[in-house]
């Protein structure tokens, strides 16, 4: 654990995590109030929050009973500290018993919209209805609240709906405010951080780029930095920002493995170039890659193979640069939700840089430069546009590293690249136009190339191959749902892809969600 404040953030909103469902959605509700904030394990002591000296610290939802045996509990000494503490669910249930109310099952459970009858608004409250619908997912309730709180709210299976003890700047919520469905969640949140625990919002897109630069800067000092940029976002902002703080000293190597769509390695190798001024080295790979791949239709093997000759190409490329330069430090594309996902920021810090590149030899050991390591996406692209790159490059979908190869369903060759690039291109113009780019997470064009069906066009028979339109919404990939894309767009998508790309004479849309199937074909 990370255990000191640390550099380059403000004092965080910290989220002790119970185990919810939405512990991340918390921190980014935060954040969108401009506070930075922090996921931590409900293991975590209280000392060791008090090290990272929390402007306040938010308790979450879990799945336990707090009355349980083997229940996570909240340490009482936290209320002791004046730190502003406020409870969700779980936290609010642990909190109240914490302080000696009451928590019990009233015979009541409740679980998704429920009305919410403020009798008393007091702060956290104030402005809202007197009944409203808030999102509830409980089994249990709190149904003294301990000595000193107001009442505020109740719901039919919740006595104690909210509390709080402003002198004390405790306060809590039986439901969740985090999420959409709680319609004035956000004003909840708003009023708690705001109004009670007082905080001041210090977390904008500025902010983060100046306290980056600084912690950059002292990390890296006047050492050499290498980068390989994909093409993607993440690398591309992560280059762009440690380029800011060290300009020179940072070398970027893009592997152009013949396999990106139209216009992307254009976009890295001159717009990307003339917005940052990055000095940039560029491998043209796609001939071996595509030999490489010659005559395998099978889709790990693809993968296997793309994997493997990246990291020969890449690691000869880092030589070249190390050898000239004598390189010392990896920038590296790391977001906050893999952190998390990675043991809610333990150590994962450590882990040696050839791994998160996926095999460079021990001679080439570089320390890692993570300038994302405390970000959502949605904030690095907002990072990304503040500092002038490329706008198709920031709101770029994400898009698989194997590239086009994973969306054709047979062999790679490079007419058939051409084809399946000329039809992507066509539905990707096709959704911009529309303005649905922010709609659609991601928007597979898959070529079917083993498969061909009879058409007809101008009169005369063709025998062409179908691609599939596999556009999808998601909120983080795990699961997804076919897009309903407006009919008017996807015919017109249909007709150019027939018109312009002469080899394909049929269209078809993927109406799969997540799971069964996945969002790529391979
Ligand atoms: N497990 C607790 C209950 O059922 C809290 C639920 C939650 O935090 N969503 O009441």
């Amino acid at each position: 654990m990370e255990n000191t404040p640390r550099a380059g953030v403000p004092r965080p909103v910290l989220v002790v995590d119970f185990g919810a469902q939405y512990a991340q959605l918390i921190a980014r509700r935060v954040r969108e109030l401009q506070l930075y904030s922090e996921i931590v394990p409900h293991s975590t002591p209280v000392s060791e929050l008090l090290a990272r000296d929390p402007a306040a610290i938010i308790l979450s939802g879990g799945p336990a009973s707090v009355y349980a045996a083997d229940a996570p509990g909240v340490d009482p000494a936290l209320f002791g500290t004046d730190v502003p503490v406020f409870g969700i669910c779980y936290g609010f249930q642990a909190m109240a018993r914490a302080l000696g109310g009451t928590v019990a099952q009233t015979g009541r459970r409740e679980f998704g919209g429920t009305p919410l009858l403020v009798d008393t608004p007091g702060a956290v409250l104030a402005d809202l209805p007197a009944e409203q619908s808030v999102w509830m997912s409980h089994n249990d309730a709190v149904t003294v609240a301990p000595d000193g709180f107001a009442v505020t709210a109740r719901s039919a299976g919740a006595p104690v709906a909210a509390f709080e003890d402003t002198a004390r700047r405790l306060a809590g919520v039986q439901f969740h405010p985090e999420v959409a469905h709680t319609p004035r969640g956000q004003d909840v949140l708003r009023r708690f951080l705001f109004d009670v625990a007082g905080l001041t919002p210090n977390w904008t897109t500025g902010s983060v780029i100046d306290d980056q630069v600084a912690a950059i800067r002292a990390q890296v000092g006047d050492a050499a930095v290498l980068c390989a940029l994909s093409g993607g976002v993440d690398s591309a902002v992560a280059a762009a920002l440690v380029h800011k703080a060290v300009g020179d000293q940072l070398t970027c190597v893009f592997v152009d493995h013949g396999l990106l769509r139209a216009g992307e390695a254009e976009q890295v190798e001159r717009d990307y170039v003339a917005a940052t001024g990055i000095k940039l080295k560029v491998v043209d790979a796609a001939e071996t890659f595509l030999s490489q791949l010659a005559g395998v239709t099978e889709p790990e093997q693809k993968r296997k193979i793309i994997g493997r000759e990246f990291i020969r190409t890449f690691e000869a490329a880092a030589r070249e640069v190390a050898a000239a330069e004598g390189v010392q430090f990896l920038v590296q594309g790391t977001l906050y939700p893999d952190v998390v996902e990675s043991g809610g920021g333990t150590g994962t810090a450590n882990i040696k840089s050839h791994h998160n590149v996926g095999g460079l030899p021990d001679d080439l050991a570089f320390t890692l430069v993570e300038p994302l390591r405390t970000l959502f996406k949605d904030e690095v692209r907002a990072i990304g546009a503040e500092l002038g790159l490329p706008t198709e490059m920031v709101q770029r979908h994400p898009f698989p590293g194997p590239g086009l190869a994973i969306r054709i369903i047979g062999a790679v060759t490079p007419e058939r690249l051409t084809m399946l690039r000329a039809a992507d291109l066509v539905a990707r113009e096709e959704l911009t136009a529309a303005g649905l780019d922010g709609e659609i997470w991601q928007f597979p064009v898959v070529l079917l190339a083993d498969v061909r069906s009879v058409g007809v066009q101008g009169d005369g028979r063709t025998y062409g191959h179908p691609v599939v339109l596999r556009p999808v919404v998601s909120e983080d990939a795990m699961t997804a749902d076919w897009a309903k894309l407006p009919y008017d767009v996807l015919a017109r998508i249909s007709t150019r892809i027939t018109n312009e790309v002469p080899e394909v004479n049929r269209v078809t849309l993927d109406i799969t969600s997540k799971p069964p199937g996945t969002i790529e074909w391979e």
